[in-house]
């Protein structure tokens, strides 16, 4: 089923807002842990990790390492990697196309942070989904903060 909002505890949105700031005007990117339930998403933590991009200004690369640890300890679940996040340092709320030409795992939740000039952090996020051709989209999905 596919969810209709996602879950985010304040507390992480603020740690979210904090690694944005701190990077930028660099990305920063991790990764988001959590489980579905009947209609959302839910976000139980976020794992932050070293952008390794070689162009740290204009694109992101989770390191991998990152993901195979986690992938190890959360092998019992319930909570599994279910979405990325990473900032946008100038600004744009929205999927860049380099986003949708990166993107490759459907259904995985894509969080944008976009940095504004006097350092608010705007919040949006995304689902990437595939149709029957092959296309790549994301599609918006409302962020609720608990
Ligand atoms: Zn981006």
């Amino acid at each position: 089923m596919k969810p209709e909002v996602i879950n985010l505890a304040a507390t992480d949105r603020a740690e979210l807002s904090r690694l944005a700031l701190a990077a930028s005007p660099a990305e920063c990117c991790g990764l988001l842990v959590g489980h579905h339930t009947e209609a959302a998403v839910q976000i139980t933590a976020i794992h932050k990790s070293e952008n390794l991009a070689a162009d740290k200004l204009s694109g992101f690369e989770v390191d991998f390492r990152i993901r195979l640890r986690l992938e190890e300890e959360l092998v019992s679940g319930p909570d599994q990697i279910i979405g990325i996040y990473h900032s946008h340092p100038n600004g744009s709320p929205k999927p860049s196309g380099k986003d949708l030409a990166d993107a490759a795992e459907p259904g995985l939740v894509w969080l944008i942070l976009a940095v504004d000039g006097v350092g608010a952090v705007d919040l949006s996020a995304w689902l990437m989904c595939r149709e029957a051709d092959g296309e790549k989209s994301f599609s918006a999905l409302p962020v609720v903060i608990k």
